[in-house]
């Protein structure tokens, strides 16, 4: 796992002291090991998880300063991209966002204060906790959960204006960029650039996402409603 990650942060070209890369790599362990008894990842080759699950959430790092920002991962599962990100840059003030309570208890109970990383954990629906934690983060992350159009409803109600929406995605973030058009415009924000990168010979897309106005109050509405009648 040392070895993957050591090359790939070299290639992405982020450089971290020798006490990072090892927490890193103890974080990343740690998701193996209880995955043998948690459904927490379909990973479980160690160089697969360094560079698909480590460098891929890393790659957040190259998209824009993080450093003493406030940081929402929404829909966090194992912790990824939010736990590598606060390892490698501890001046993030991390939250935690999910609704699966095995994995958020894992988190807080276990993982990371063995490790020493700290952050707050919301536990629930996304859509549920934006009333109480609204435009309240500079940044909000997000890997895996569901379409942009949709995520864009759960994820957009949480930054400030002036902040930024990241939304990890593979190789049909065009598609779903278009598809998510009208609901980021409705939501206060606006497409600022998508970032590239090459992570285990596929490539992954960062959306960027810039909030320049207030999210109006109606939104998020119920998830059955986002998805009847997406943006
Ligand atoms: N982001 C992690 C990653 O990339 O490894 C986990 C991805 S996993 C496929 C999707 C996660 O999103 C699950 O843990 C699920 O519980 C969570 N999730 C889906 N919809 C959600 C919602 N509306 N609110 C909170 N969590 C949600």
């Amino acid at each position: 796992m040392k070895q993957a990650l050591c090359d790939g942060l070299n290639r992405l070209g982020i450089e971290l002291n020798e006490t990072l890369v090892d927490r890193l790599i103890r974080f990343g362990e740690a998701v193996l090991e209880k995955n043998r008894v948690m459904n927490l990842t379909a990973i479980t080759d160690p160089a697969q998880a360094a560079e698909l699950h480590l460098l891929d959430s890393l790659t957040l790092r190259r998209v824009i300063p993080l450093a003493g920002k406030t940081l929402l991962d929404v829909g966090t599962g194992a912790g990824f991209p939010g736990v590598p990100l606060k390892i490698a840059e501890p001046s993030i003030r991390l939250t935690l966002l999910d609704s699966l309570q095995k994995r958020m208890n894992w988190l807080e109970t276990e993982a990371l204060p063995v490790l020493g990383v700290e952050a707050d954990f919301l536990t629930g629906r996304a859509e549920d906790f934006a009333a109480a934690h609204r435009e309240q983060f500079d940044v909000v992350t997000s890997r895996a959960v569901a379409r942009l159009n949709l995520l864009s409803e759960l994820c957009l109600p949480y930054v400030r204006v002036g902040g930024y929406f990241l939304a990890m995605k593979g190789a049909q973030a065009e598609e779903e960029l278009h598809e998510a058009t009208n609901a980021i415009q409705r939501l206060g924000g606006a497409w600022e650039r998508t970032e590239v990168f090459e992570i285990a010979g596929a490539l992954h897309s960062v959306i960027v996402i810039r909030k320049l106005s207030h999210t109006p109050q109606q939104y998020p509405r119920q998830w059955s409603r986002i998805k009847q009648k997406p943006l």
